[in-house]
């Protein structure tokens, strides 16, 4: 299909608006005038392929997932192994409610012992306070719902550190955290006698994990469909799973794999991809201070893959760029979400997929073979070629068996044109 086939089969499936359509057509997606009142001396905008993940069956709902990014396979490997957890029913998912931590560091305070006491004996009235501010947020349910004291023994002597939970229901909330964590810090420093340091949201977030989990057979998993070579997979996989588990320098590549979808779907969707990035490399190393594979694979009784993946997912649908920026506007249309935790859970799926693709491609016949079908194309056209030359090219570097480096197609593209 063409790009704009393609649009219009899923804005037919997704229900899109022409606005939604316009977006995502070329060069629709962001005016300068919005995009000077997103981040300071604009110069510009910059464009990424948005292509959508198709199989993924989550919860009983089937999905279209929308991926920005502009590494080749991503799309394909996400799609194709969403696919072989069908005969399961596809993927599971277990969301935590949206609470955001927001710190307060309290500095200079003489009786710990008393500030905490002081702090955590006012805590209804502190979460009244933090709450009592005209906020749709909050309207529905939001808000602050538990207050916490730690200590934290530094260099600098002990501080105190709390934390605001804070329900955000919809929003990714940094704002929305922030701005009461500086309102409420003022209380802190009478209660504790101290001096409030910093005053904002931690991007670990712990208490909004969103859970994914998935079968898949040996038949799903087999290059011919027979058991046997399934098992074989399968066994492959788990001797994988088993390096990145125990060795950083593996489970980092291993990882960036799973953020080759969190992040490319996070971006489609205006969320703060960084935010999601460092809570989810973090979270790895909550068990025992070790960085290891955010994902978990294992076989059950009966021979099936089993994968599973929690991480913190700081999402949301409300705020930020996903109501501001037309095509992150579109994508949501696209998946077709009613709440930040429904979007969390896809976007744990999209990883574990991804995942599952990487893995089944470096066990099996390595990752080069599918990343090359793309690839080739982009070595044509950084050589120089233009118009027909980049199939021909491309078509001639995937035939060769031989060592395939930019310095040969340009040789190739060379000859091609003195011919
Ligand atoms: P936001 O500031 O737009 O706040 C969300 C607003 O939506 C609130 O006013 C809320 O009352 C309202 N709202 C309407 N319907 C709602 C619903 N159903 N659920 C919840 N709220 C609803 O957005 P935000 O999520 O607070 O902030 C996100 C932005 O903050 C991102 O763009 C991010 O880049 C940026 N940011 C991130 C960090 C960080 O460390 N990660 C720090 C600062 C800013």
């Amino acid at each position: 299909m063409t790009v704009e086939e393609r649009r219009n089969l899923v804005a037919d499936a997704a229900n899109l608006s022409e606005e939604h359509i316009a977006a995502l057509s070329e060069h629709g997606e962001l005016d300068e005038t919005a995009a000077d009142r997103m981040i300071e001396n604009v110069i510009g905008t910059m464009s990424l392929p948005v292509g959508v993940a198709t199989n993924f069956v989550v919860d009983g709902k089937h999905y279209l997932i929308p991926f920005c990014l502009e590494e080749s396979s991503v799309v394909a490997a996400a799609s194709n192994m969403a696919k072989r957890c069908l005969a399961h029913g596809g993927f599971t998912t277990r969301n935590d409610a949206p609470v955001m931590i927001g710190q307060i560091q309290l500095l200079d305070i003489q009786d710990l012992n008393a500030a905490e006491e002081a702090i955590l004996g006012q805590k209804d009235a502190l979460m009244a306070f933090c709450n009592d501010v005209p906020s749709r947020m909050i309207a529905l349910g939001g808000g602050c719902k538990d207050i916490e004291v730690r200590r934290l023994p530094t260099e600098l002597g002990t501080m105190l550190v709390v934390h605001l939970l804070v329900d955000c229901r919809d929003a990714m909330g940094a704002n929305a955290v922030n701005t009461m964590a500086e309102r409420v810090a003022p209380r802190l420093e009478a209660l504790s006698s101290g001096r409030a340091h910093l005053r904002i949201l931690s991007n670990l977030a712990g208490h909004r994990l969103a859970r994914v989990r998935a079968v898949f057979s040996p038949e799903e998993m087999a290059s011919d469909g027979t058991r046997d070579d399934g098992l074989a997979v399968i066994q492959g996989i788990l001797e994988a799973h088993a390096f990145a588990v125990e060795d950083p320098f593996r489970a980092t590549t291993h990882n960036k794999g799973i953020m080759n979808a969190i992040s490319s779907v996070a971006l489609a969707c205006g969320q703060d991809w960084r935010a999601i990035e460092a809570g989810c490399h973090a979270w790895t190393t909550m068990e025992d201070g070790r960085y290891t594979s955010m994902s978990s694979w294992s076989e059950d009784e009966n021979g099936n893959l089993v994968g599973s993946m929690e991480l913190p997912m700081a999402v949301g649908i409300v705020g930020g760029a996903s109501k501001v920026h037309p095509a992150a506007k579109a994508n949501l249309a696209v998946l077709g979400v009613e709440t930040a935790q429904e979007l969390a859970g896809i976007m744990l799926c999209a990883g574990l997929a991804q995942n599952l693709g990487a893995l089944r491609a470096l066990s099996t016949k390595g990752i080069q073979a599918g990343h090359m079908k793309l690839h080739a194309k982009n070595m044509a056209v950084s050589a120089g070629a233009e118009g027909e030359e980049v199939d021909l090219l491309a078509a001639r570097l995937q035939a060769y068996e031989g060592h395939r480096t930019q310095s040969l197609v340009e040789t190739w593209l060379d000859e091609m044109r003195r011919a």
